[in-house]
Order: structure tokens, then sequence, then C-alpha cells
């Protein structure tokens, strides 16, 4: 069997592309600290516990189980705790990012996908981006992916090892057959948090600001189902394995909706009313970012089949009453 080494796999994007890995007749390898994922998500595949940042125990995986390519999904993704501890986010993102690329190298492995997003991009004036847009993130969770995007261009000129980085628009939904879902602990992202507040978990969800120059005043995201998602990194893994060099994707839909948007789309499909608040703006947050997706549908072949809102939000809904991870 080819084993892959998927970094984060335990986690939320992870184990959905650990589920899609071994359909595609790969053995994923789950390398995860646990601090956000869960053990019980490892399901497709061996589970090694350990810390990008243990560069010792790296060297010991890509020894025992000889990855084929490494699949890099382990990160800290939360934009306002990065604007509140920047350092944990150079520490984690960018210097265990530097360790894993170091033993892939030292290690004979050539092929490397790594999920990058679309806070690298910044605010930029209402424009749909697509691959060549600047990156001028504005948070220092999308500064610590451009960095390591920046690290990979300098480790394929140098060591020849190539990449296929995938630039996230906002994840959402889960595993329609409910082996894999969305759990964090802490919970920060729009969807789970609204759900809770529709089953009355939460007393209310609060939109982070109604003043964007928005036309209603809330922020705009592209979202993609995690299925979608993780089926582009299939493409990516055969494109790289079909040595067609290193290349970037943004991975959205280029619909964009606003919080207000999700919000009613989420009260029609559950049914049910969503106790919402107004607060502040959230530091670090961009107005708009809507993805220009041609890339990938033309080169990677890539189809977008479960990524309508509403489907994304029934599939979260459907996870979200029955599924949950316990440590
Ligand atoms: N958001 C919100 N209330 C919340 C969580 C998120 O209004 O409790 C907004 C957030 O400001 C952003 C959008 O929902 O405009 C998506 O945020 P999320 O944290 O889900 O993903 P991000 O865009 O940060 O990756």
């Amino acid at each position: 069997m080819t084993n892959i080494l998927v970094t984060g796999g335990a986690g939320y994007i992870g184990s959905h592309a650990c589920k899609a890995l071994k359909a595609a007749g790969y053995t994923p390898v789950t390398y995860d600290n646990l601090s956000t994922g869960w053990q019980e998500a490892v399901k497709f595949g061996p589970f090694e516990q350990g810390d990008l940042t243990d560069r010792a125990r790296l060297d010991q995986i890509f020894a025992a189980y000889q990855p084929v390519a490494v699949m890099h999904f382990a990160a800290l993704s939360q934009v306002g705790e990065s604007m509140r501890e920047p350092g944990l986010y150079w520490h984690n993102n960018v210097a265990g990012s530097l360790n894993l690329l170091q033993a892939a190298v030292q290690a004979g492995c050539k092929n490397f996908v790594f999920s990058s997003t679309c806070a690298t991009y910044g605010d930029q004036d209402n424009v749909i981006l697509d691959e060549t847009s600047a990156q001028h993130p504005i948070n220092a969770y999308g500064a610590s992916k451009r960095a390591i995007e920046d690290m990979l261009r300098d480790f394929e000129v140098a060591y020849d090892l190539r990449h296929v980085i995938f630039r996230y628009f906002n994840v959402a939904g889960c595993d329609p057959a409910g082996e894999v879902g969305e759990f964090h602990q802490p919970e920060t992202h729009l969807i789970p948090l609204m759900l809770d507040a529709i089953e009355g978990k939460r007393d209310a969800l609060t939109i982070f600001g109604t003043d964007y120059d928005t036309p209603d005043g809330t922020c705009i995201r592209d979202y993609v189902h995690v299925c979608d998602l993780v089926d582009a990194h299939i493409h990516g893994l055969k494109w790289l394995e079909d040595d067609k060099g290193s290349r970037v994707f943004n991975l959205g839909t280029g619909a964009g909706f606003s919080v207000r948007e999700v919000i009613d789309q989420s009260a029609a499909i559950t049914n049910r009313p969503v106790p919402v608040v107004e607060g502040p703006r959230r530091p670090g947050d961009c107005t708009k970012l809507v993805s220009g997706s041609t890339r990938a549908e033309a080169e990677l072949a890539w189809r977008p089949v479960r990524s309508s809102l509403d489907q994304m939000i029934a599939d979260a809904w459907r996870w979200h009453q029955t599924g949950h991870y316990e440590k």
C-alpha cells in the first residue's frame, strides 16, 4: 500500500482527507498532536501522536512509513486567536512546517500537498480573488500560511520538493455518511456556532460586525463543502504523481454569502429560528473573500458537487445533532 503522511489527520479537514485517501487506495498515516483533533476521528489508517515541532519524532515517522507524499493540514487556524497570540502561529505553523519540510527532504519524500488559505490574500476592495491576486494578509494566521508557501517555493528550488498549494475559502459541511464530522472545542466557526444556537446549546450567535461595506453590512465568504475540498486533494496528489510540477489552486465555488444570508438559509433548512445578537467586528476579519476557482476546475478537472449552501448546512445539521468526539 502507498503511505501518505497526513499531518492533522485527526482534525476536521484532515479526517475527511483520510477517508478520501483510503477510498482512493492510499494508506493515510495520521500524525497529530491532538491539541485540537480527536483520536476517535482517525478511522482510516494508522495513528501516530506527535508534534510538528518535534523533529526527531518526525524523522522516526518518515523512516517507519516511507510515505510517498505529505498532506499537511496540521495548523492553528483561528483568525481571532492569531491576532491575540501571533507567536503561537509563527511557532506552531511556521517553525513546525519548517521542521516537516526538512524531515521530508531528508527522507527523500518529494511530493507535498499544503493547506493554505484565502486569508493570505487579505482585504482587497471586493475583488474576486484568483491565484495571481496579491497576497497581503491582515492577520497572523494568513501571514503564517503565506510564509509556509514561500518556504515551499524555496524548498522546490533547492531540493526539488514539489508542492501543490490549496488556498481554501470557508470549509463547511461534513461526511454525509457521518463517519467523521466537524467538532471543535471551543468552537469558533460560523455554521457550527449557529447550529448550537439553534439547538439552544448557546444563547445566541453573535454577528461580528454589521457595518461592513457589503449589501447587508455583514462579511461575505465563499463556502466549500469539505468532501469537495478533500476530493481536490486527491486530484492534487495525482497531479504530483504525474509529475506536472508545483502549482497553486484556490478552492471555493465563486459564490459569496454574507453572514446574514448564511443565518437565513440555516433557519430555512432547519426550520427553526436562529437567535442572533449584533456585535462589533472581529479583529483580523476581511470584508469579502470570494474565490475565482476556474483553475482547479480547468487543470485538475475538479468538480464541486456538494457545495451548495443548502447542502452544506443540511450535512452539518445532520452531524451536529448526533455526532461528537470525546477525549
Ligand atoms: N462570524 C460571526 N460570528 C461568529 C463566528 C463567525 O459573525 O460567531 C463571521 C466571521 O466574522 C466571518 C464569517 O462568520 O465573517 C466566517 O467566520 P469563520 O470563523 O467561520 O471562518 P473564517 O472566515 O474566520 O475562516
